[in-house]
């Protein structure tokens, strides 16, 4: 008697190493590997995003063909398209990797329990992270909202290695779908190259040329010092444990930065509303900054015209590339928050709208971070001067000749504050919009 069929509902998992859901759903029969394409998921992301996942879904796609299989897409609400799945297939089983983030979670919850009228189980194997958010607690009991404890207790608690891909002789099933979309229009912005074989390219570049100067050159926009696997991690093309089993003990700065979307991932866990509102309370009577100054402002920020040469370079590296250096994100939702005194929710969202590593729990708590109303956050009168910030981390000024170049022609002491030289910024370059000293 043949084993009845498994369905793998990818989501953010785009991968076929090192996938124990995968696994699991080989395991028990023949896999039909399906992706829906949810309303939900799509609305609130932008182009850069949607660009990204089709072209993994495609390279995907190619890897399963090359295996005699294919990715079955649909398009609708995921609770529907999946029990439908499981009918027209006769599917016994559907698997996944854990999702946890709030919405990720209440979906599955529902196609729970849709699948539970068919006694067919939702099984979770695994999540995007080396460890499951919620496991990590403090002696109590109580999860930490302190990332150095986190880290202390993360790396003490360990993770399994990677785990096998599945096997050569795993029967792969077909059905009819959707086609994957094409790239929305407008997505002409240079993006990593998609799918879980780039994903191992640029790690094993990262590897062998910069993993061993990453402690020193991470804070260096201008170096491409970091691993620009932001955008992989989150579709999940590679998996932060496959990371983790290469790192030895000289690579702990590396291991830190996963280890901060781990924490971030089990605050949300545990803190959902932390994605829409401060996470310490107290916090959230400040009232941001209103009005048409306050529009314009922001429209400024937005566009990289503040007249502040390294908040301008990374927003406008925001929006022709889909990303931003983390230091110079961290300049930019300070200014926007210190020096504009807008809410970090406004620009949180349009990060969200940008990023083609957009993440709900690295992004909400990266601003709140920033902001000073998250975990342990900077306290809010630390705030980063965005000049002095360009003297320290692009002292030559080559980050922002790249994306300002209005500014291309200014030599470096003159570049981090041209407003400052004699004729002040050039003629098509704006001088600040505001007086860094006075808003601090
Ligand atoms: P690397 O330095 O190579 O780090 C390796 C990986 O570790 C990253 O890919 C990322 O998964 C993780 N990581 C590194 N730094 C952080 C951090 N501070 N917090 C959480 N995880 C980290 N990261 C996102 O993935 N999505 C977001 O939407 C996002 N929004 C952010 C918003 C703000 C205001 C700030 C300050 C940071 C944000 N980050 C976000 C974190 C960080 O900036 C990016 O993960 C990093 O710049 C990605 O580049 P990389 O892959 O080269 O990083």
């Amino acid at each position: 008697m043949t084993a009845a069929p498994a369905i793998m509902w990818f989501r953010r998992d785009l991968r076929l190493a090192d996938n124990p859901a995968l696994h699991a759903a080989a395991d028990r029969g023949p896999v039909l590997p399906v992706f829906v394409l949810d309303p939900a998921l799509i609305r609130p992301s932008g182009l850069a995003r949607m660009a990204f996942l089709y072209r993994t879904l495609r390279v995907l796609d190619g890897q399963l063909r090359e295996r005699g299989g294919a990715l079955t897409v649909r398009a609708g609400n995921p609770v529907d398209e999946i029990a439908r799945l499981c009918v027209e297939l006769g599917a016994e089983t559907v698997h996944v990797s854990a999702d946890f983030g709030p919405c990720g979670a209440t979906r599955d919850n529902a196609v729970e329990r849709r699948l539970d009228e068919r006694e067919i189980p939702l099984v979770r194997s695994g999540s995007p992270y080396a460890v499951a958010p919620g496991r990590i607690r403090n002696s109590s009991g109580h999860p930490y909202q302190v990332f150095t404890p986190f880290y202390r207790a993360w790396r003490q608690h360990g993770w399994r290695g990677p785990a096998p891909a599945p096997n050569a002789d795993t029967r792969w099933l077909t059905n009819d779908g959707d086609s994957i979309p094409d790239d929305p229009a407008g997505t002409d912005m240079s993006l990593p190259d998609a799918g879980e074989p780039a994903a191992w390219v640029a790690w094993e570049l990262f590897c062998r040329d910069r993993l061993a100067r990453y402690p020193q050159d991470r804070n260096h926009p201008a170096t491409g010092g970091t691993s620009h696997l932001s955008a992989h991690l989150k579709f999940g093309t590679i998996h932060p444990r496959t990371l983790l089993a290469r790192l030895g003990p000289d690579d702990d700065a590396f291991a830190r930065q996963l280890a901060w979307r781990e924490f971030y991932a089990a605050v949300l866990h545990f803190w959902p509303d932390s994605a829409r509102h401060d996470f310490q309370s107290a916090m959230a009577r400040q009232p941001g900054a209103a009005g048409a100054p306050a529009k314009q402002h922001f429209s400024a920020w937005c566009a990289g015209r503040t007249g502040y040469p390294l908040v301008d370079a990374g927003m406008r590296q925001l929006v022709a590339a889909g990303w931003m250096h983390n230091r110079v994100r961290m300049v930019v939702a300070s200014f926007l928050v210190k020096d504009l005194h807008i809410e970090w929710t406004r620009g949180a969202r349009f990060f969200m709208q940008h990023l083609v590593d957009g993440d709900l729990a690295n992004n909400q708590h990266g601003w709140q971070w920033t902001a000073g109303t998250g975990t342990d956050a900077a306290p809010y009168y630390r705030i980063l001067n965005p000049v002095t910030q360009s003297h320290r981390f692009d002292p030559d000024g080559h980050f922002i000749r790249r994306w300002v170049p209005e500014l291309k022609d200014l030599p470096a002491p003159e570049i981090h504050a041209p407003w400052d030289r004699s004729g002040g910024p050039p003629i098509n370059y704006p001088g600040p919009i505001v007086d860094h000293q006075a808003e601090r």
